[in-house]
């Protein structure tokens, strides 16, 4: 059989000190799983759960340049954690979440604001905002086979030498076992699915021309100008 039409190859992510490529299947995110990151967005912690969205494997940039996207005035950085899976299922227990994990990275979950909030307001799905090219700017992966599974760590990101999002990785409301049961509950979890599992507080726009320097604990490092 041959293709009716050609389309772009799968994405694909590097890993830190190989040739071997991580095949990206579906980019899973995180919302408000930092109460201070709720608190800043105007939510209260204590009463509302994280929940999930989801952006396209396409969206991935692994350069260093992220290009500021069309029909928005205010792009924020959300500085993440990435859980990438090398096994999945359905229904997967806590004590087991950790055994899919092939390893981690370091992410920026790009954010259209203006229109995320406009699409807040009207109560309409967040696309426009959170899935748009190059909104998933990533580090290469480094495997668990030489960091281990990272439950605590500073998580941080300077804009133009500026520290502006500083936290660290225990202050996330659900753990990363935690979000791979809960997730694992509603979709059937692939080996190749990335998960962003969220932001500390100190979310803020960009501009053309700005360096983000972002840096997590025993993980990595993501350098991305915006052009
Ligand atoms: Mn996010």
């Amino acid at each position: 059989m041959t293709d009716a039409v050609s389309s772009p190859d799968p994405a694909v992510l590097p890993i830190d000190g190989t040739v071997e490529e991580f095949p990206v299947h579906r980019i899973y995110c995180v919302g408000r799983n930092y109460a201070a990151h709720a608190v800043e967005m105007g939510h209260d912690p204590d009463r509302e759960a994280p929940f999930f969205f989801q952006k396209n494997p396409d969206n991935l940039v692994t350069g260093d340049s992220f290009t500021y996207p069309a029909l928005s005035n205010d792009v924020q950085h959300e500085i993440e954690l990435v859980v990438a899976l090398k096994s999945g299922g359905s229904d997967i227990p806590a004590a087991q979440a950790n055994e899919c994990v092939f390893g981690y990275a370091v992410g920026l979950d790009m954010t259209r604001r203006d229109l995320q909030g406009e699409m807040k307001r009207q109560g309409r799905p967040w696309e426009i905002g959170k899935a748009f090219e190059q909104s998933a700017p990533c580090s290469p992966i480094m495997p668990v086979s030489r960091i281990g599974h990272p439950s605590s760590g500073a998580i941080c990101l300077e804009k133009n030498g500026a520290s502006c999002q500083s936290g660290d990785l225990s202050q996330m409301i659900w753990k990363v076992p935690e979000i791979i049961t809960e997730l694992s509950r509603y979709f059937l979890l692939t080996p190749g699915d990335l998960i962003f599992t969220g932001t500390p507080s100190g979310v803020g726009p960009v501009e053309r021309g700005d360096a983000l320097h972002g840096t997590i604990e025993g993980v990595g490092v993501l350098t991305v100008t915006v052009a």
